[in-house]
């Protein structure tokens, strides 16, 4: 539902002026509302935090280097040696594995271990986690729930250094997120209607 009380947005900036500060800040700018000592703490994240700061840093050694030139598939692998990953966990969808074997492939090639875990992993039934019979697709019938709380767990168990997503359904994806002790990133996101490019998705403009 709509909050009326929301006035001004970043989504609805013009002008961008944080990002290059070659323009004007709007009126009602989001950085010029904020408390300096509030983004000072911010700031100190970056700095202070180990893991936020080797993340940073390793991503701001791709954009440096690889920005536009690189695909998806090798930005993942360039910015896990920026890291000095030693293994890449994989939460992967059950209808991507042919994609998620090709990438497994890649990453080896590129001296990189990697560690796999499908979403139907466990083979819990919907029933067994409470869900109701209305969500179950064949009636009567085994249905493994997708299980991204599992997937977590294991690559946890891993040690996995970063998590990469392949196709997790919406929600599930977010379910991963949410328990992955490694810090996560995608790889495809899934929209099967668009070929896995939800851009495509998006309502023309008029
Ligand atoms: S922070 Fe300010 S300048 Fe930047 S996008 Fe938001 S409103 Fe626009």
């Amino acid at each position: 539902m709509c909050d009326s009380s929301i006035s001004f947005t970043c989504g609805e900036c013009t002008t961008l002026n944080c990002s290059k500060q070659n323009s004007e800040y709007p009126e009602d700018c989001l950085t010029l509302a904020l408390d300096n000592e509030e983004l000072q703490k911010i700031i100190r994240i970056y700095k202070e935090d180990p893991i936020d700061a080797s993340y940073s840093l390793a991503a701001a050694e791709l954009v440096k280097s690889g920005y536009g030139t690189l695909s998806r598939v090798e930005e993942v692998a360039a910015f896990a040696k920026n890291l000095g990953a030693k293994k890449i966990g994989i939460a992967s969808c059950v209808g991507l594995v042919k994609e998620t074997h090709q990438f497994i492939r890649y990453l080896k090639s590129e001296g990189l271990d990697s560690y796999c875990v499908l979403c139907k992993v466990g083979a819990v039934d919907k029933g067994e986690i409470g869900l109701p019979e209305r969500v179950r697709r064949k009636e009567g019938a085994h249905e493994s729930i997708c299980n991204p709380v599992l997937q977590a767990f294991i690559l946890e168990k891993e040690k996995t250094d970063l998590n990469v997503i392949v196709g997790l359904c919406v929600g599930h994806d977010s379910l991963f997120i949410k328990h992955s002790a490694a810090p996560v990133t995608y790889l495809i996101v899934k929209d099967r209607v668009h070929k896995h490019n939800p851009v495509a998705g998006l309502p023309v403009e008029g």
